[in-house]
């Protein structure tokens, strides 16, 4: 088993042209096999020779230090080692470098994209895995599948020295965050604020800057990370998804997310910044 550096290079790949031996990763419902101590663990493939674990399949990643990387993901009924657990990302994030997030991430994605189209949407018929690209296939009208992510926004509005943040429903206690959501088909990402946050709290914005992007695999989406000043309106909560948002002065604020776990944190952090600055 061999740890992951903060310094090792991960390249996503969609198909193996090495003849190295490989690392792999190993999961079973979206849980990654950890130590006790929530570690994520990689297995070499002579580790894999000798081990009891059962596998159903193995999805290629790309290259970890110019290794071949994959997915393993374990059977429902496979047993695993008694010193080791089964973790999920979200309770490792903040916890693992970010190299690992990036694996983690992909090997979520990958494996669901795997599950989830084992049969055509057209016809009914089995897919077959296409050779040389990352794509589930059907003979009837040639169809590729690749691997979907969902674009979302997610947007800190801002007031001078104040932010506007929100309580969703269901978060704990008086945790507050900025707002999110989909990028509905057809929509730019410009739009898709505008619309999400009027909707959620009753306000327009204006001078949306784009800030910065992170994979979020639960189940498959990108989140644009943007800032937007206020325009107008009173702020008011949809009631539905959002239950309580008000504006916060920044020396004031009440329990918001870090930036080493979300963009929502930085978001928040690299504004609170050029207030200080
Ligand atoms: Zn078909």
């Amino acid at each position: 088993m061999i740890p992951v550096h903060k310094n090792s290079v991960f390249i996503p790949e969609n198909v193996n042209t090495s003849s190295e031996s490989g690392v792999s990763i190993i999961l079973r419902n979206q849980e990654f096999l950890t130590t006790k101590a929530s570690e994520i663990l990689l297995f070499e493939d002579d580790d894999l020779k000798w081990t009891e674990m059962e596998f159903v399949h193995r999805q290629f990643l790309g290259y970890l230090d110019k290794k071949p990387c994959y997915a393993n993901v374990l059977n429902d009924s496979s047993m695993i080692p008694q010193e080791m657990m089964l973790s999920s990302l979200r309770n490792l994030l903040g916890r693992i470098p970010d190299n690992l997030f990036v694996i983690c991430s992909r090997s979520l994605q990958i494996c669901d994209w795997y599950t989830a189209n084992q049969f055509c949407g057209y016809c009914g018929k089995k897919t077959t895995m296409h050779e040389k690209e990352r794509a589930m296939i059907c003979d009837c009208n040639n169809v590729m599948i690749y691997p979907r992510i969902s674009p979302c926004i997610i947007v800190l509005v801002t007031r001078g020295e104040e932010l506007l943040l929100a309580h969703n429903k269901n978060f704990p206690g008086e945790f507050y965050s900025t707002l999110a959501g989909f990028i509905e088909p057809g929509e730019t990402a410009e739009s898709a604020i505008e619309r999400e946050v009027f909707e959620e709290v009753s306000v327009s914005v204006q001078n949306i800057q784009y800030y910065g992007s992170q994979s979020w695999p639960f189940p498959s989406q990108l989140m644009l990370g943007y800032h937007a000043e206020y325009s107008k309106g009173d702020v008011k909560p949809d009631g539905k998804e959002i239950d309580k948002a008000d504006w916060f002065h920044f020396e004031e604020l009440p329990q918001v997310p870090t930036g080493n776990i979300s963009i929502s944190g930085q978001l928040i952090e690299s504004y609170l910044d050029k207030l200080k600055s």
